[in-house]
């Protein structure tokens, strides 16, 4: 296998002997060979590949008011960049030649993450400086969270903000926002039933009466984006407080 094709790990096999995609709601059901709605993940033997990985369709630096937001820092650019492929099948797709392409021509361009840091930090340099927020949890300070690796890695990524904050530094600021326990959708359906009680436990240790919400921690990372110049290197926990309750 070269490079752009890797094992992922989200699927399981079914009884007929067919792997099902779990990264997405179509759950292709794969017989070897087959590959997904998407077309980038494909059944290879006993298991299910993504194979695209680290190739894009270009890269583009585009005006902000191209991309699906309402109001957001108008008169800036974004960098683009993206894979063929898509788990969606509109007729009125813009952009179906890359979306639906079955050429993997279409991949030409490297776009390993290595390179779309390097790109992304050299066109902030280019352009005065600016910020960036990493999205943490407080998983990553206390180690109580859904997993041990979930926790090491949310620790990595803390620590990963310190050091990219002196390398980056004095053109960009680095920060992350770490969340405490989110009243969102997905924590409901993870949790089921264990939802309200838990989040009943969080609400007792939150010295504010609040755990974090979807919006809580947009609000932080757009304050920490717009806020004072003088912040870099720094973990915000988005808790309510619950880390300094009981
Ligand atoms: S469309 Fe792609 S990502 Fe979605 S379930 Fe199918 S193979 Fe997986």
């Amino acid at each position: 296998m070269d490079g752009t094709v890797v094992t992922t790990k989200y699927w399981h096999k079914l009884d007929d002997g067919r792997l099902q995609c779990d990264v997405c709601p179509r759950h292709c059901h794969l017989k070897d060979g087959q590959r997904g709605l998407c077309y980038v993940r494909q059944r290879i033997g006993d298991a299910i590949s993504l194979v695209s990985y680290g190739r894009s369709s270009g890269f583009c630096v585009d005006p902000i008011e191209k991309k699906p937001l309402n109001h957001f820092f108008p008169g800036s650019a974004v960098l683009s960049f993206g894979t063929a492929g898509c788990n969606l099948a509109c007729k009125f797709c813009q952009n179906w030649d890359m979306s639906k392409s079955r050429e993997m021509d279409t991949l030409a361009d490297q776009a390993s993450p290595e390179q779309l840091a390097r790109a992304a930090r050299d066109l902030l340099r280019a352009d005065g400086g600016g910020e960036v927020v990493m999205t943490s949890s407080v998983a990553g300070l206390v180690g109580i969270g859904s997993s041990i690796p979930y926790c090491a890695s949310k620790a990595a990524l803390n620590n990963l903000t310190v050091t990219l904050a002196r390398a980056l530094g004095p053109e960009i600021r680095v920060n992350a926002v770490a969340p405490g326990f989110i009243d969102g959708e997905w924590l409901r359906e993870g949790l089921g039933d264990a939802f309200e009680p838990i989040k009943a436990a969080m609400l007792q240790k939150s010295p504010l009466d609040k755990v974090c919400t979807p919006d809580g921690a947009a609000q932080a990372i757009l304050a920490l984006i717009t806020g004072p110049d003088l912040i870099t290197g720094h973990v915000l926990p988005v808790d309510g407080g619950m880390l300094i309750g009981g």
